[in-house]
């Protein structure tokens, strides 16, 4: 028996001015319509955590594109776009945020791993062929219930006492990729998988329901994973249920290979502003392939040849490049070691390497790699120098020169390039 729980909080309260100014305006359409309207999926459950989450989504109850029309009249500068094939709609803003708007929906599914069927259904059907009860909540902002969160599956329990519990008990069977999102909001919220969801886990691995995803969707939850906060912790747990070798038979979740995993994970906030930090754990993770299975992991992720072609330069170098930093101590000599080596291969580098090497790399990528050259081509032009090949060296030695000094400046290098004296 489902019983619905109303908790008297208004949560709403809680989320920044600009979301609640939108959901006064959402509260004003649900009037003019007379539409039902409900904030629902992880901006509800981030709201109870406390948590940021700027997607707002929400689901009316009879017509989402006739919704997101009057919607965007309220927000002048808005721009909409509707999926007519999925009766969806989007709304983006000035600001950047964006209104995700679907009409209340109830699906089955005709057999295990197929897409849903999908009907009209009631907010408590909508929520119902959601994943866990933590994303099962949801905010009713209609006009004459504004701020009310409805609770029919114990979601609000389940997030206070960290734990991921799916709603009904074929939810794997249904969709299996529910088991990678379990383990991800598992590592994400480092919250716990409830019991019978990990024996219903056990189940549907068992049964082989896995083996029956295509790659494509396998694979976007495992991005999700490797993109997630806390990586390390999230293969940790689809190790436990023996899911890495659905990534690849090869990967042994051994001491090293954990130990580097942790590390990326250390690194994260000092590197991840500069590149896709989930490629560096996705090179972690598949450290140990050779060559050819690591290009086929590439190929399956969708990398372009170019991409591929030079990290796994960098990949089966590695040990070589390293060997030969050992004795590379001038800056110029650093740079031109490391100069073509992407920088997910160089953190994967650092990961790998002694203190020493540690060192030399993070100074080329905080250091080195930045410097702006002082001496342009047309300084060469104007000593004379003819362009063309020979030019362009001389650019390039005087880089070279500039790195190595200590405080470089235009004649310094030109000097030293015996170009003045
Ligand atoms: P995130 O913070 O990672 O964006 P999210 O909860 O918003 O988390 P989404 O993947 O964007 O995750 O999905 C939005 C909502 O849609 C979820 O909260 C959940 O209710 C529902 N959902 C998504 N994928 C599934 C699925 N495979 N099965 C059932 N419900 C799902």
């Amino acid at each position: 028996e489902i019983s619905l729980e109303i908790i008297n909080q208004n949560f709403i309260l809680n989320l920044p001015s600009e979301i609640q100014n939108i959901l006064s305006q959402i509260k004003a359409v649900s009037k003019l319509l007379n539409e039902k309207v409900y904030l629902v999926g992880g901006i509800v459950r981030d709201l109870i955590l406390n948590l940021p989450n700027e997607d707002i989504d929400i689901v009316v109850e009879n017509d989402a594109n006739n919704f997101a029309k009057n919607l965007s009249e309220f927000l002048p500068t808005a721009k909409i776009r509707i999926h007519d094939q999925f009766k969806t709609a989007t709304i983006f803003l000035e600001n950047g945020l964006s209104i995700d708007i679907a009409t209340l929906r109830s699906e089955y599914y005709e057999y295990p791993t197929a897409l849903p069927i999908v009907t009209q259904g009631t907010i408590k059907d909508d929520l119902f062929r959601r994943d866990f009860t933590i994303n099962a909540l949801a905010i009713d902002i209609s006009h004459n219930n504004f701020g009310k969160l409805l609770d029919f599956f114990k979601g609000y329990n389940d997030i206070k006492n960290k734990n991921i519990k799916i709603i009904h008990n074929i939810s794997f069977i249904d969709d299996p990729t529910r088991i990678i999102r379990a383990c991800r909001f598992a590592s994400r919220y480092n919250f716990t998988i409830e019991n019978e969801t990990h024996d219903l886990i056990l189940d549907a691995i068992e049964m082989g329901i896995l083996e029956r995803l295509s790659w494509n969707r396998l694979k976007n939850e495992f991005q999700y994973i490797l993109e997630d906060k806390n990586p390390s912790k999230g293969i940790l747990l689809l190790n436990k249920y023996n899911l890495l070798k659905l990534f690849h038979d090869n990967i042994i979740l051994d001491k090293s290979l954990l130990k580097k995993l942790n590390l990326a994970n250390k690194f994260k906030n000092i590197f991840a502003i500069k590149l896709e930090y989930w490629i560096v754990f996705l090179l972690v993770l598949t450290s140990q392939l050779n060559s050819k299975e690591l290009e086929i992991i590439f190929l399956k992720f969708g990398f372009s040849k170019n991409f591929i072609n030079k990290h796994k330069f960098g990949i089966e170098k590695r040990k070589i490049l390293l060997e030969e930093l050992n004795s590379k101590n001038k800056n110029s000599e650093i740079y031109s070691l490391l100069k073509n080596i992407p920088e997910e291969v160089l953190i994967l580098l650092i990961l790998e390497s002694t203190r020493e090497n540690k060192v030399k790399i993070k100074s080329y990528l905080f250091n080195l790699k930045g410097k702006v050259a002082i001496i342009k081509g047309r300084d060469l032009l104007e000593l004379g120098l003819e362009s063309g090949p020979h030019l362009k060296e001389y650019i390039e030695k005087s880089f070279l020169i500039q790195l190595d000094q200590i405080n470089p400046s235009k004649d310094s290098i030109l000097k030293e390039l015996n170009l003045i004296c």
